[in-house]
């Protein structure tokens, strides 16, 4: 299954890559802050590794997004962690809103020296612009319609900046680049690819519903096996395999002639932990 997602990223990833990395250079001279999206349920897992490099000594506040799914004590010690390396990060929530209307305080103190520079140089009156970064499915969009309410129109193009970029107004004060900087993650590292394919960050049709719940399953068993006996009540004390038939039995995942459906179950499964049935989970900690 790994090999899938390797090949398959090695297939695009010279081509398109390159060409995306330009367009997020190119977009970072027009602006003053990057926002950058992670999943709080696996925030090293929707990093890219080429990130920092990228953003250089721009300004940046980064967003747990999907918070409400993530498990809230272990994105609270995240938060921290990029405290305690200078860098202001927020848990957010794009479907139900939470916290996205403290996104544009934490942004405006994230600049607040650089545009006191500014006002000392006799520069007023611009608003604070921000470019959305993050891997794909992460939320951006989402984001980027909530924060902006949707109905905010677009600002048009600026003159004088580029003719293509459009702004999308947050307030008076405070702009969105409208295109989102698509970063890919690091697909060669085992758990990275496992992580992103359980929160389905990664297309379902290039895997192995089996294989991936039978990994997810073993993750959670040492992780917080209470998610899935709660879930489930099926007894843990056995291979992974057993307990997706035991869950395939208890969900009524059979074919003819009494046996267990295992894609079924294991589709059942993937749906229930990504739809956040199996409660709060995170399933990344940052290393101490
Ligand atoms: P993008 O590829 O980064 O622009 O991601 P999208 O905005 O298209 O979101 C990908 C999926 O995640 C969609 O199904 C969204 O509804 C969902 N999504 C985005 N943000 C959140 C969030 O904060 N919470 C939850 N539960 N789902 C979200």
């Amino acid at each position: 299954m790994l090999n899938r997602v390797r090949n398959m990223s090695i297939q695009w990833y010279p081509g398109h890559m390159v060409k995306t990395k330009r367009q997020i250079i190119d977009s970072l001279k027009l602006i003053d802050v990057v926002i950058e999206l992670f999943d709080a349920r696996i925030p090293d897992s929707s990093k890219n590794p080429d990130i920092d490099e990228l953003i250089g000594n721009k300004q940046r506040v980064v967003l747990l997004n999907k918070c409400e799914m993530a498990d809230e004590n272990i994105t609270k010690e995240w938060i921290k962690r990029y405290k305690d390396m200078g860098i202001s990060a927020l848990d957010v929530d794009s479907i139900t809103g939470r916290n996205i209307n403290r996104v544009y305080t934490l942004v405006k103190e994230s600049v607040k020296e650089h545009f006191e520079k500014r006002v000392e140089k006799g520069i007023v009156g611009r608003p604070v612009r921000a470019l959305v970064l993050g891997i794909p499915n992460v939320g951006k969009s989402t984001f980027i319609n909530k924060i902006s309410s949707k109905s905010s129109a677009k600002t048009g193009d600026k003159p004088g900046v580029t003719r293509s970029k459009q702004w999308i107004k947050v307030n008076k004060d405070f702009e969105l680049l409208d295109t989102p900087g698509i970063l890919w993650p690091k697909f060669d590292d085992e758990k990275v690819a496992l992580h992103l394919a359980f929160i389905r960050a990664i297309k379902d049709e290039i895997l192995d519903p089996e294989e991936l719940a039978v990994k997810l399953i073993e993750e959670l068993v040492s992780l917080k096996p209470e998610a899935l006996k709660d879930r489930y009540k099926i007894d843990l004390n056995t291979d992974a395999f057993e307990v997706l038939k035991n869950i395939g039995r208890k969900r009524g995942c059979i074919v003819s002639g009494g046996e267990v459906n295992t894609v079924r179950a294991a589709n059942l499964l993937l749906d229930d932990f990504r739809s956040g049935r199996l409660g709060r989970l995170s399933l990344e900690k940052p290393q101490i």
